[in-house]
This record gives C-alpha cells, sequence and structure tokens, in this order.
C-alpha cells in the first residue's frame, strides 16, 4: 500500500492513478479523462450504476396531460420536446431537454 500525495487515499501498490481524485503517480498531477464527445448523453443510474439507455425522443403536445408524471415534468412545462433515458436494471426513467 502507498497513499496518495494529492488526497492521502490508500492505493494499492501497482496502480499508478489514485482511484479517489485521478491523481497520477507517473505524472505527478491529477489527469483529466476525456470524455469521447459523442451524440447521445453518457449517463449512468444513480441508484444501480449501469448506463441509462436512450429510448428516444419524446414531443408533448399542448394539453397534454401529465398524469402521474405532472410533478416530474413540473420543471419542463416550457419545453416541447424531450430524450428520455432509462435504466435497464431498475426502470428509471430520466429526461433531458436535448437543447441544453
Ligand atoms: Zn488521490
Ligand atoms: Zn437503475
Amino acid at each position: 500500500m502507498k497513499n496518495c500525495p494529492n488526497c492521502h487515499a490508500e492505493i494499492e501498490e501497482n496502480f499508478e492513478i489514485c482511484w479517489n481524485c485521478n491523481y497520477s503517480l507517473t505524472e505527478n498531477k491529477v489527469v483529466e479523462f476525456e470524455e469521447p464527445s459523442e451524440k447521445k448523453k453518457d449517463i449512468d443510474c444513480l441508484r444501480c450504476n449501469v448506463p441509462l439507455v436512450f429510448a428516444g425522443n419524446f414531443k408533448f403536445h399542448e394539453g397534454t396531460r401529465f398524469g402521474i408524471l405532472g410533478n416530474l415534468l413540473e420543471a419542463f412545462v416550457n419545453r416541447e420536446s424531450f430524450d428520455l433515458y432509462l435504466c435497464p436494471k431498475c426502470g428509471k426513467v430520466e429526461f433531458f431537454s436535448p437543447n441544453i
């Protein structure tokens, strides 16, 4: 075991990057991992840590009754469409406005 000089977390001897703060022991600095720029978001389910699946773009028409989703969508009432993602494991649904 060795300790990260940046955050003092314990690191396995054969690791060169701190699991906690991404501090690289070979470069002596915190390294940023470049996210590949993909068309769709790469989002993990907060509960299951599995990637959410893009389920399509949903459009709402004026006067659409949101029903039980009303509370969830209240914040988006002035937007017309949403990208919908769902967790394949627990079924959690997330909406994202596509133009942000
Ligand atoms: Zn660290
Ligand atoms: Zn989930």
